[in-house]
């Protein structure tokens, strides 16, 4: 008996290299492919934006559509992108616009967000029927808000339908608009109830996921828990609570196409965890290019959005006193115009000893992940983090605020772990300056006993984050809920 492959419709927005506002893009870049590669038929569906356009190779019309949404023209694309099967929506009027895919140059969002991220999640559940190119998925899986209406838009279809999975990848973006706008997407009146898509009134496309997906997965565990608190719920947690046997936290895994310092194409020069002489010369590179003169301690580096989750105004607090500790900074981030001025002018006040880069610089954010000594990603909370993961593979070691999937990823260098040997870099427990302050002086002892310290990159370098790992458990999540696919 031949098996059929489970056939997945993988529904998202940005995909890198062509287009990434952060983590999201990296994954999609990376999980679709592991699918396949572990026996699925995984294809994405994208909005159109011009940047995946360009990037759509091998692109044909599959079907055209009834206008909707204020979109006169809508065709549906088949090629492939970073060699994945992928489905564009080709709707100029709502998706033809470069830059950011959710605002304008301004950072304000688009007006019709709403419209334009309903087309999306109507158009992953008109697959259901069959009709298009002949691809009838098994599960129709979602990411984020963006994708949240995919999962109402298939509950109204009711019967024989796709199995739902909605991963969230944050839930401070929750896509909420105007509780009369609801008229606008043709659902049935009662979803928009407390027992629906409703949320204090207003339309909520992330509720829309919660509420209606078969299975829930988020991108690490320790985030599976904490969504279902209070602190860290962003007023769902009631709802996840009562999906707590639908939920599943999956950690995200390293791109080792794109992230491997064996082969890094940005890098000046290649290093592993045999030979990490390569590993100086990036440093020598990125502060020569950076125009920095390292002090007697690390060389930390930060490539970040700059929000307030990531708490990069603690380490702003702590800077004075990490620098006069021998610690020199590199960040590169884009964001909250605030911290960027902060930072801008930290930068200015420690010159040699503080450089910062404002801006979105791939090439960059490789140099700096290989080119410095430890990486800091003090984030108030983190559903899982890429950057920390990079860092322990490029044997940079990560300082981190223990929550979501930093508390997954990184073994604080404890006596008791440093015994065990599974030591990979330095946590702290409450986000605030005095702990930060003091895993920074514990990383800066371990730095002068350069044996131990080249046994924390060693520890973190050999840990395993292939993508292989969590394809398989979404594959068991979809089996779960179509057994005989
Ligand atoms: P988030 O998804 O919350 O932004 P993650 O740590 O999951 O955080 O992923 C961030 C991704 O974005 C990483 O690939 C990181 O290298 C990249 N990144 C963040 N800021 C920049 C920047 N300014 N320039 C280049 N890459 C960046």
């Amino acid at each position: 008996m031949t098996v059929r492959p489970m056939q997945v419709l993988y529904v998202s927005t940005e995909i890198h290299p062509a287009l990434k506002t952060g983590g999201l893009a990296d994954v999609n870049a990376a999980l679709p492919r592991a699918l396949c590669e572990a026996g699925a038929d995984a294809r994405l569906l994208l909005p159109g934006f011009p940047a995946l356009r360009d990037a759509l190779e091998g692109a044909r019309r599959v079907a055209s559509l009834a206008p909707r949404f204020g979109a006169d023209t809508i065709n549906l694309m088949r090629g492939s992108l970073a060699g994945i099967p992928t489905y564009l929506i080709d709707a100029p009027a709502l998706y033809g616009r470069p830059g950011n895919p959710y605002t304008r140059s301004d950072g304000s969002d688009w007006p019709d967000n709403l419209q334009r991220f309903a087309l999306l999640g109507l158009i992953a559940a008109a697959f259901a029927d069959g009709g298009i190119d002949a691809f009838r998925p098994d599960i129709v899986h979602g990411h984020d808000w963006h994708a949240g209406l995919a999962c109402a838009y298939l509950a109204a279809r009711g019967g024989d339908r796709p199995a739902a999975v909605f991963t969230v990848h944050n839930l401070a973006y929750q896509g909420s608009f105007p509780g009369d706008e609801f008229a606008r997407l043709g659902l049935p009146a009662h979803q928009f109830s407390m027992h629906g898509l409703e949320f204090h009134g207003a339309l909520n496309c992330m509720k829309a996921g919660l509420f209606y997906a078969d299975r829930i997965t988020t991108v690490s565990p320790t985030y599976a828990r904490e969504i279902q608190t209070d602190l860290h719920g962003m007023g769902m947690d009631g709802l996840l609570r009562s999906r707590a046997g639908a939920l599943r936290g999956i950690l995200n895994g390293v791109d080792t196409l794109h992230w491997n310092p064996a082969t890094d194409t940005h890098l000046p020069a290649h290093y592993d965890a045999l030979e990490l002489a390569g590993k100086q010369r990036c440093r020598a590179h990125l502060a020569g290019t950076l125009a920095l003169t390292p002090g007697e301690g690390p060389l930390v580096a930060v490539v970040s959005r700059l929000t307030p989750q990531k708490g990069l105004d603690i380490l702003l607090d702590a800077l004075p006193s990490l620098v006069a500790r021998g610690f020199t900074f590199a960040l590169l981030g884009s964001g909250d115009a605030r911290l960027e001025s902060a930072w801008r002018k930290a930068a200015d006040g420690y010159p040699g000893r503080v450089a910062v880069r404002i801006g979105y610089d791939e090439a960059l954010a490789h140099r700096l992940i290989a080119g410095a000594d430890m990486i800091a990603v003090p984030s108030r909370f983190e559903p899982c983090g890429l950057t920390q993961m990079y860092g322990m593979a490029y044997a940079t070691l990560p300082l981190v605020h223990r929550v979501g999937g930093l508390a997954d990823t990184v073994v604080d260098a404890s006596p008791a772990a440093l015994e065990r040997g599974d030591a990979s870099g330095f946590v702290f427990d409450r986000p605030h300056v005095d702990d930060l302050c003091a895993a920074f002086a514990r990383a800066r002892l371990a730095w002068s006993d350069a044996p131990l310290w080249q046994g924390l990159q060693r520890t973190g370098m050999a840990q395993n984050h292939a993508w292989s790992v969590p394809a398989l458990e979404y594959l068991a999540v979809y089996r779960e809920l179509r057994p005989q696919a």
